[in-house]
């Protein structure tokens, strides 16, 4: 089957000119989420891995040498704000710069999130699709859609957004009290609805009542203003209770739950009990859970502690450090960024008023790299869990898998290949964003992304962007439903994607229905007595 689809798409693939030039990687360690293979090459041709193994024939291509070179999957960042409208200002890196900023860091594919407009679903979807990223995509993208009130036309509307438009998977916040947040009911009727549809439920966890009160005390109560009464203000308890909560109502519902950006220890234990009692819950954590610690908004500079303020808050160095233990040994599945960017100017709204700075910090350049110090260059983790919790889960989960993810004949052709010896320094003077901050200036890291392959265009090439990088050449990525965490796979025919949505949702019962099954048997048993 599969390979019927890739010889149709690289039939497609190869009449379009923008899909780049044939490049030969040459003598690389190819490596993917479960293998890696010396001396490797790897064709591309039309925007598609044409072939993979030794001794390929060079004849009419770019080659790039990628000899004592590691060759991986491209980047996936399952979690992203470009062009976002938050807290009365706009995240300043749009889908161009934030594209730029990811390419020339390693990451080709992301999914952003889609915000409801004036409450409207679709059009939520049509202003981030056709007006924010279309005209300026350089990479490949689709797209994850908030939820933020219910309605019969929410719940219709989600219907047609997965089945019309590509999007497989809804977020739903817990906290934002009066802005984002949705109630215990609300949440509920989603679950139920994701559900229906095959679509991966997601949720920001954190408590949004016990967050305003928390607020209350440490602004008006004890007179706190600087961006420490961030941390202060949403405890890690917050966090913990908000996704236990979510955990047991998607257990209630029977559905699979994805929880953005564990921030905390306590958080990451609620997950991995979770997934020990064989419930579907997968645990995302962004780069600045595992790579920075919360003594940084202590710092008396408002500019620099601002920069650090997101939500959840960065935790303590040993809680992040369980974190990262978490992701290494598979208790959370996967890395995002959550890139949010708000220059210092914007931070600045919360100079006197730390409820006021907008929240979110860079990573959408950094995550590629920080991680591979952090997780191989540590010795957590091998090449091959590299490839899978920063780019193989996402694709899978998601249900894009083998077209992203991986290094196979007929997948996409976005690559990247990495020099382990390169050694370099993060910082607001280099990086690509719009940002003139970076939450990981001056940090070392030993192994650089040194090219970068874009559906088969070499956009980044021996610390450069190329002129393949252009405004509008980027493409949306449509995700059908029932991806990995109902059992289901990009590959199977709709037909068939029926047949496993049914299968998953057969197997995946609810609270009730279990217990009605449970007290059939005891009936049967009884009656047998
Ligand atoms: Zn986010």
């Amino acid at each position: 089957m599969f390979s019927l689809l890739s010889l149709l798409s690289l039939l497609v693939g190869s009449s379009s000119s923008s899909d780049g030039t044939a490049i030969l990687i040459k003598g690389g360690t190819v490596v993917t989420a479960d293998s890696m293979r010396r001396d490797t090459d790897v064709l591309i041709v039309g925007g598609k891995i044409a072939n993979v193994g030794r001794g390929l024939a060079a004849a009419g291509t770019t080659v790039v040498d990628a000899t004592d070179k590691l060759v991986m999957p491209g980047g996936i960042d399952p979690h992203t704000h470009l062009s976002m409208p938050f807290m009365g200002q706009e995240t300043c890196d749009d889908f161009y710069s934030g594209h730029v900023a990811a390419l020339a860091g390693g990451t080709t594919f992301h999914i952003d999130f889609a915000l409801p407009v004036e409450h409207d679903l679709l059009k939520g979807f049509e202003t981030w699709r056709y007006q924010k990223a279309e005209p300026n995509a350089v990479m490949d993208y689709a797209f994850h859609m908030a939820v933020t009130s219910w309605s019969d036309t929410v719940s219709e509307d989600m219907k047609t957004l997965v089945e019309r438009h590509g999007i497989n998977s809804f977020k739903y916040f817990l906290a934002y009290k009066g802005a984002l947040m949705v109630s215990d009911a609300e949440f509920l009727e989603g679950l139920v609805r994701c559900k229906e549809l095959g679509a991966l439920p997601q949720v920001h966890a954190e408590n949004g009542d016990g967050v305003a009160r928390g607020q209350d005390i440490v602004f008006n109560e004890m007179g706190i203003t600087e961006p420490r009464g961030h941390a202060l203000s949403r405890p890690e308890v917050l966090e913990a209770e908000a996704t236990a909560r979510a955990i047991r109502l998607a257990e209630f519902v029977g559905t699979p739950l994805y929880v953005v950006h564990i921030m905390g220890e306590t958080a990451a234990e609620e997950v991995a009990k979770a997934r020990f009692r064989g419930s579907r819950i997968i645990g995302e954590t962004v780069t600045s859970a595992i790579a920075l610690n919360d003594t940084v908004l202590w710092n008396a500079n408002f500019t620099e502690a601002a920069k650090y303020v997101m939500s959840p808050p960065i935790r303590s160095a040993a809680s992040g450090a369980a974190v990262k233990a978490a992701l290494a040994g598979g208790a959370l599945q996967l890395l995002g960024t959550d890139h949010a960017v708000f220059n210092s100017t914007q931070k600045r709204a919360g100079l006197h008023d730390f409820r006021l700075i907008p929240n979110g910090v860079n990573g959408i350049e950094e995550r590629m790299h920080v991680a591979w110090e952090e997780l191989v260059n540590a010795g957590l983790v091998s090449p091959m869990d590299y490839v899978r919790i920063t780019s193989t889960e996402a694709a899978k989960l998601f249900n894009v898998y083998p077209q992203k993810g991986t290094i196979a004949v007929g997948s996409d052709a976005d690559v990247i290949v990495l020099d382990p010896t390169v050694e370099h320094t993060i910082s607001a003077g280099t990086h690509h964003s719009r940002m003139d901050t970076n939450v990981y200036e001056g940090r070392r890291v030993r192994g650089k992304v040194v090219t970068t392959i874009s559906r088969g265009r070499l956009v980044w090439h021996e610390g450069k962007l190329t002129a393949e990088v252009t405004r509008g050449s980027g493409r949306y990525v449509p995700l059908a439903p029932f991806g990995s965490a109902y059992g289901g796979s990009a590959l199977t025919t709709s037909k068939k994607e029926a047949k496993v949505g049914a299968k998953a949702k057969a197997a995946a019962k609810t609270a009730i229905e279990r217990l009605l099954d449970d007290q059939q048997r005891k009936g049967k048993l009884h009656s047998e007595l």
